[in-house]
């Protein structure tokens, strides 16, 4: 028989319902996992067994003992959450995020913090101050990012499912480097009240799954409208785990050519598109699709993303939360505070940011991206007129090695050149696994639907995962 943590939301789920295990049974396996494994990988910044013991087991609850980690960017309450970063070391928040209270009222167990770039500035994990955690596949290579604890302790069995965040990339890109789900939902489908805000306009949480079914499990307990964070969006939520019950016949997936471009590994292309053609023997009508703004995504990304990081990191003064280094000057306390508080790529973030905000640069480069970014936005809203689904790579190479990009900040900024317009255009977009590499790295595929069209990005997603075996791999870590 299977060890108990190797089951998915749906088994594990299902087995507390029926008897077959309680939750200190799953706990302890899963808890035993992660002290013979963690070592190795360092996906959690912070790990509570003790928290097992204090939850309840109510039956009719959807994930009742499930346990799930979240990354550490998102607000527990009366927990430490850092964002990897000295300058919130010690900060306890009073209060918990939305889908952190949906998740606890839903029955899951959280029980872990996971490690992530600082602030989620990165594509590699490699930012935080607790120093970097490494793919299960292979330990040489990075987990993608910035949510790589939350990639990494999936795909190692460490938790059954997880919480990340995705500003341009960072829940998708790492799904795919370490093998497993990932998706970003519509702008406004979750909740961001108390995630610790990186992009405003551009974050969204989402899950981390090693299924697509319990994919649209999570996103159907944390999703909805949340009066606490005016940009959710008062929509209903449908039962996501119908929609993967549906088959693709007569889809309309359109492969975007300049997603497939010169620079892109050559495996990972062949994987994405081998995943193409399994789809149209599905039934699925395959074409081909421009989106012509594409190429100026990145740029436009690092205008505005900045922007809004610059202004949501200013609140970290020394004087609210976290870290203070004192000064009997109140300017020198901020300084030394912020000098001492933020890394490298942190301070790069809030420099790139207020200059593009400065008088004189504001028009210049802040005003111009936001009408690039509408531009971006309405290449995508032509291709859903006819499209269902536009099927794309997620990253254009396979895990990376640790260290390789990390003094090279444009190289590192272009792991996320597939993942950047869906965040800048508001459009739900997941990763699943299809394929290997000959080296044995897992290769994602990215598919993207409109606004609110999680249920038909399930629906296809489920119908590849039906027909193919690539989420069964599991690291041999
Ligand atoms: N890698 C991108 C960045 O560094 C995206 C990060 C994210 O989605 N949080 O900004």
């Amino acid at each position: 028989m299977d060890e108990f943590y190797t089951w998915t939301i749906k088994e594990t789920a299902e087995a507390l319902r029926s008897g077959k295990a309680t939750p200190s049974d799953i706990l302890e396996s899963l808890c035993g996992r992660v002290r013979a494994v963690d070592s190795k990988l360092k996906a959690y910044v912070n790990f509570d067994e003790s928290r097992s013991k204090k939850a309840d087991f109510i039956k009719a609850k959807p994930l009742s003992g499930v346990p799930i980690a979240i990354k550490d960017n998102i607000s527990t309450r009366g927990w430490e959450t850092t964002c990897a970063s000295k300058i919130l070391k010690g900060y306890i928040p009073p209060y918990d995020a939305t889908v952190v209270r949906k998740l606890k009222e839903a029955g899951a167990i959280i029980f872990a913090k996971c490690n992530m770039d600082e602030f989620a500035f990165g594509s590699s994990c490699e930012t935080s101050c607790y120093g970097p955690t490494f793919n299960p596949w292979n330990t040489q290579c990075v987990p993608g990012g910035s949510s790589g604890g939350s990639a990494a302790s999936v795909a190692a069995d460490l938790a059954v499912g997880s919480l990340g965040s995705d500003t341009g990339g960072s829940i998708r890109q790492p799904a795919a480097l370490c093998g497993v789900v990932g998706l970003k939902p519509t702008y406004g489908r979750v909740s961001r009240y108390g995630l610790i805000a990186f992009g405003s306009s551009l974050d969204q949480i989402g899950p981390f799954t090693k299924t697509v079914e319990d994919a649209a499990i999570l996103l159907g307990v944390i999703a909805g409208h949340d009066p606490l964070d005016s940009t959710s969006a008062p929509a209903d939520v449908p039962d996501y785990t119908q929609a993967v019950k549906k088959d693709v016949k007569g889809l309309r997936i359109g492969l975007p050519k300049e997603y497939f471009i010169k620079g892109i590994d050559p495996e990972v292309e062949s994987a994405v598109r081998g995943a193409a053609k399994k789809l149209e023997s599905l039934g699925a009508k395959i074409e081909e699709v421009s989106l012509p703004h594409t190429q100026y995504a990145v740029a436009t990304y690092y205008i505005v993303a900045t922007a809004e990081a610059s202004s949501n990191l200013g609140r970290y003064d020394g004087v609210q939360y976290g870290l203070r280094v004192p000064s009997s000057d109140l300017v020198e306390m901020y300084m030394k505070t912020r000098c001492e508080g933020f890394g490298r790529e942190a301070k790069r973030r809030v420099l790139l940011g207020t200059f593009v905000l400065s008088a004189g640069y504001y028009e210049a480069y802040y005003l111009k991206g936001l009408k690039v970014r509408t531009l971006i936005k309405q290449d995508f809203d032509k291709a859903f007129e006819r499209l269902d689904v536009i099927l794309a790579p997620t990253s254009p190479t396979p895990a990376f090695k640790v260290g390789e990009r990390l003094d090279d900040p444009l190289a590192m900024y272009l792991s996320d050149i597939f993942t950047i317009p869906q965040n800048l255009a508001g459009i739900p977009a997941i990763s699943i696994p299809c394929g290997f590499t000959k080296g044995g790295l897992p290769i994602g595929l990215q598919l993207m639907a409109k606004p609110f069209g999680e249920e038909t990005l399930f629906r296809v997603a489920h119908a590849f995962e039906r027909a193919t075996d690539f989420h069964k791999k599991r690291p041999a870590i």
